[in-house]
């Protein structure tokens, strides 16, 4: 093992975005803080080291710690998982290790609590309000499973919220903890330049995005629409605000259905 006995596994992805051994008090107390619990800390920041989230990162707008599964594992070979009670494919993470990871995220948390959510298939679906919530507590502590999933006790004992990233299932936790923690840390603070484009985007409004456009005027003989080029503000806004509306119906009647009702 590489740990040392202090860190249990413990990383911090730091401003230059290298993982280091990371000692709670080292970090910078009041930041958002992300705990990814995973087997595959180097998949960690991965595409959230690019662009705003990497930029926010590396300003100290977030922090990003990761827990090692593996050296929670039991005996010499530190195994995390085994196979499921009751027989049947694949292999379960087990409790104890789990648990182990989980009280080390637990040791981490100066600001009190933190969310603690499970990345699967049979969670919540993941929501823009959800992204919303998370964006303004302390952060979020994030258990990614791998092969089967995890053992129940272990989602029962700490009261586990599981959070499903939609109707399919994929491989491990990691791409879809990556996908909760960008949709949340580009809500904070500072992290997107212009804050007006997040209230007008798709799901923030309760409505999809009216269709965009850039230069050039002319590609491959498509024109962007004549009120676009009028420098009308008022004409601009009614077309986005019909144009938002006519795609909702379109494509997401049970969004359009909700909007409705919204409305006096
Ligand atoms: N046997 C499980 C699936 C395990 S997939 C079941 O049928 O419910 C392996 C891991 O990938 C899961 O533990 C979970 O962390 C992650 N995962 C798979 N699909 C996901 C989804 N749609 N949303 C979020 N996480 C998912």
């Amino acid at each position: 093992m590489t740990d040392t006995p202090r860190s249990h596994g413990r990383k911090a992805i730091t401003p230059s975005l290298k993982p280091r051994d990371l000692m709670a008090e080292e970090r910078l107390a009041g930041v958002w803080t992300a705990q990814v619990i995973t087997l595959f800390p180097d998949a960690f920041p991965g595409v959230l080291g690019q662009s705003l989230t990497g930029k926010a990162l590396k300003d100290g707008l977030w922090q990003l710690e990761t827990i090692d599964l593996r050296p929670h594992g039991i005996g010499r070979h530190r195994n995390v998982d085994d196979t499921p009670a009751g027989g049947g494919a694949g292999m379960v993470l087990r409790p104890d290790v789990v648990g182990a990871a989980i009280e080390t995220a637990r040791k981490g948390w100066r600001e009190g609590p933190m969310p603690l959510i499970y990345l699967s298939p049979r969670g919540k679906p993941f929501t823009q309000a959800m992204a919303r919530s998370l964006a303004a507590g302390p952060g979020a502590t994030l258990l990614c499973g791998r092969f089967e999933g995890v053992d129940q006790r272990v989602l029962d004992h700490y009261e586990i919220v599981e959070v499903s990233l939609g109707d399919f299932v994929l491989t491990g936790g990691e791409i879809a903890a990556q996908a909760v923690l960008d949709a949340s840390v580009r809500l904070l603070p500072g992290v997107v330049g212009n804050a007006e484009s997040l209230d007008e985007e798709s799901h923030s409004s309760g409505l999809l995005e009216h269709p965009q456009y850039t230069k050039p005027p002319v590609w491959e003989g498509r024109e962007i629409p004549d009120v676009l080029m009028s420098g009308h503000h008022g004409e601009i806004a009614k077309w986005r605000r019909a144009e938002a509306e006519k795609l909702t119906q379109a494509r997401r009647p049970d969004m359009w259905a909700a909007h409705r009702a919204k409305k006096p």
